[in-house]
């Protein structure tokens, strides 16, 4: 069973983790409870190599009050060359380079406990 605390334990380590279903072959991430194509819980653990390009994205002037010293910054979704989808924070991009179809590389971004998901330079 592979489960978000597994996605971001081995997302801090650098890792993208994704889950396909062993039924109809769907692949997910971050992981799921049942495969949103065939609702069945046969999910096998993938690892990602974690390229991908900007699909869409978001610059964020206001942000949060944990993160409002880092404002502005962008938010992507990228498209893995896997195929999937994924929304993460972009980090070392300056904001008037981004672009759709910019390549991009997954990077853990660690505070204390937390891991989220960021996208540097490919
Ligand atoms: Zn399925």
């Amino acid at each position: 069973m592979v489960t978000l605390r597994h996605f971001f334990a081995r997302a801090r380590e650098g890792q993208l983790t994704g889950v396909r279903c062993e039924k109809c072959g769907e692949l997910a991430i971050p992981p799921k409870a049942l495969c949103p194509a065939c609702g069945e819980r046969a999910w096998q653990p993938v690892p990602l190599a974690g390229e991908g390009t900007i699909a869409s994205f978001t610059v964020i002037r206001v942000a949060p009050r944990a993160w409002a010293a880092e404002a502005p910054y962008a938010v992507a979704v990228v498209k893995l060359k896997e195929g999937v989808s994924l929304l993460g924070r972009v980090v070392d991009i300056p904001l008037e380079k981004l672009a759709i179809g910019l390549p991009v590389r997954f990077r853990p971004l660690i505070r204390d406990e937390q891991t989220s998901v960021g996208f540097g330079p490919a």
